[in-house]
């Protein structure tokens, strides 16, 4: 049992001062580590995308959201090229483009 205990008086307070417009960076990194973490770089974003990424274009993450499904998983391509999870077409690997062509 957990007795309800009533709130009689709320204590006397003074309002909390307003926060200084420049932020510390122990501040910052405070506010930081409630952020999530980018699984790529580890990089602590207020969002992450919908890769489960931070919004960075470098490669590694260009090549990550072109191997990956919006979720975060890892594209699963069927034999016609296309994804069964998100339904994309396989982006052709430019070697292809060396193989011999079928029928030509
Ligand atoms: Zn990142
Ligand atoms: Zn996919």
């Amino acid at each position: 049992m957990h007795p309800i205990i009533p709130i009689t008086a709320a204590p006397s307070h003074k309002p909390e001062p307003l926060p200084t417009p420049v932020e510390t960076l122990a501040q910052i990194d405070r506010a930081h580590a409630r952020y999530p973490k980018c699984k790529l770089c580890g990089q602590r974003v207020r969002r992450l995308d919908q890769y489960g990424l931070c919004s960075k274009v470098s490669q590694p993450h260009e090549d990550y959201r072109a191997t990956h499904c919006r979720g975060g998983r890892p594209h699963r391509w069927e034999p016609s090229g296309y994804c069964q999870d998100c339904g994309i077409r396989e982006p052709l690997d430019p070697d292809d483009e060396l193989l011999p062509t079928e029928g030509a």
